[in-house]
């Protein structure tokens, strides 16, 4: 192995997160053009319901002082408190954070679990800081949007650039504040502080679900089926696994460092400890270098995007030749490249569906902590299987009657749920 092949890249126009905004409130207009429903009430679910911008003040460890942004959105608590993912990294922007925040409603609603959508975000790039900073920059963000969360109100969880030490931070800022311990605050905590068996692998075990359903959808035999897996962090590494151990060949992975691939599957395992053992799928023995955009347009039964918004689009929608799409990300495809799919028959198993199995399990975490009663690895795994089931049969049920793409009746039905919750409780005053 030579060189490394670049990061694969979100390509969305001008400003990301702007863009980022613009393709979620196009989702949503579809779909309450579909419903029927007027400029009001597009207007009341495309606008946040509340958030906030703070500044966190960093002391570093060569004791000089930088000043990071940080965000929480709250987009919806027409179903229940705010529920939501905490992104670290050097791209966050307000726009993008109420954007993925939309999200998070549509995907609970869908998902039939009692939340709205959050999300937050602080402009920071972890790999350029040590652990000790990280937690500095998480408690004082804690800090300062304290008055805003809680088990009641918004329960943050792992997003990109975040984990279980994130979580395990947060929780006890908050609890020192609150003067005693507060487990439901946060999700995707160690198992060894009230988090869940089976939290860290949900969102993959909920895309491999589906994408197996997807599978076989399109007539395709899981076994011996090619896939593509574009990101190897929290959700590709645990699909990719997933994936292989139900004997399909997962041909090419990537992660920010670089892709490669192998037409005879990779060795998941052995790729999983290179990864532990160096930090990135590049050089990975026996494997062939691939530049990241190629892996994309693989001609594959299924590709996972599993890393950031807006890498299918305009630019290179009309060069993707899998077979079935599975959105292990949040927002991978533009609207744009959703109409290509659409017209050359390639079947989009959309985000709010493919990768709720991590707040599913998140639901299943607050509802632990909160009774203090822990279930075992399979009642987690075989309640979260129930519930992906269903939604997924829900989804393609209202994509038939109602000829939409799985997208669009997704949105739909998530956004009728929260606009009838909204429509029962009045409008106040
Ligand atoms: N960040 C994850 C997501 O985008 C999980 C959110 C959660 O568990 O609250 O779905």
């Amino acid at each position: 192995m030579t060189a490394v092949a670049d990061a694969p890249a979100p390509q969305s126009t001008i400003a990301p997160g702007a863009s980022v905004l613009a393709d979620a409130r196009s989702q949503l207009r579809t779909a309450t053009d579909v419903l029927g429903y007027d400029r009001g009430v597009y207007e009341m679910l495309a606008t946040p319901r509340r958030e906030v911008t703070v500044s966190i003040p960093l002391r570093r460890d060569d004791g000089t002082h930088e000043v990071l942004v940080g965000h929480r959105v709250q987009h919806n608590f027409s179903r229940g408190p705010a529920k939501g993912g905490l992104r670290y990294s050097p791209d966050v922007t307000l726009d993008e954070v109420r954007a993925l925040a939309m999200w998070m409603t549509w995907k609970c609603a869908l998902l039939d679990v009692p939340y709205g959508g959050a999300k937050g975000g602080v402009r920071i790039d972890p790999r350029e800081h040590s652990q000790a900073e990280l937690e500095r920059v998480t408690r004082r963000y804690t800090s300062e949007i304290s008055p805003l969360i809680g088990p009641e109100r918004d329960i943050p969880a792992p997003d990109i650039g975040t984990d279980e030490n994130t979580m395990a931070w947060m929780m006890d800022t908050y609890s020192v504040q609150q003067g005693h311990t507060v487990l439901g605050v946060t999700t995707g905590k160690p198992i060894s502080l009230g988090g869940s068996l089976g939290r860290a692998t949900a969102t993959s075990r909920g895309v491999a679900h589906v994408a197996f359903a997807a599978l076989a959808d399109r007539g395709i035999t899981v076994h011996g089926a090619t896939a593509a897996v574009q990101g190897f962090g929290k959700v590709g590494r645990y699909t990719a696994r997933f994936l292989a151990e139900a004997g399909m060949k997962v041909v090419a992975v990537s992660d920010q460092y670089g892709a490669i691939a192998d037409e005879r599957g990779l060795d998941v395992p052995a790729l999983e400890a290179h990864v532990d053992a160096t930090g990135s799928v590049v050089g990975f023995t026996g494997s062939d270098v691939l530049d990241g955009s190629a892996l994309l347009e693989l001609d594959v039964d299924l590709l996972v995007p599993a890393a950031v918004e807006g890498v299918l689009n305009a630019g290179n929608a009309e060069r993707v030749k899998a077979k079935a799409i599975v959105e292990g990300a949040n927002g991978p495809t533009t609207p744009e490249a959703d109409e290509v799919f659409r017209r050359n028959d390639i079947l989009v198993a959309p985000d709010i569906l493919a990768n709720a199995g991590g707040v599913v399990v998140s639901y299943f975490e607050w509802v632990q902590s909160s009774q203090a009663f822990w279930w075992s690895a399979d009642e987690v795994e075989s309640r979260l299987a129930a519930r992906m089931d269903i939604a997924w049969r829900d989804v393609n049920t209202a994509a038939r009657q109602r000829g939409l793409a799985l997208r669009d009746a997704a949105t739909v039905l998530a956004v009728e749920r929260v606009a009838q919750a909204h429509l029962l409780r009045g409008l106040y005053p």
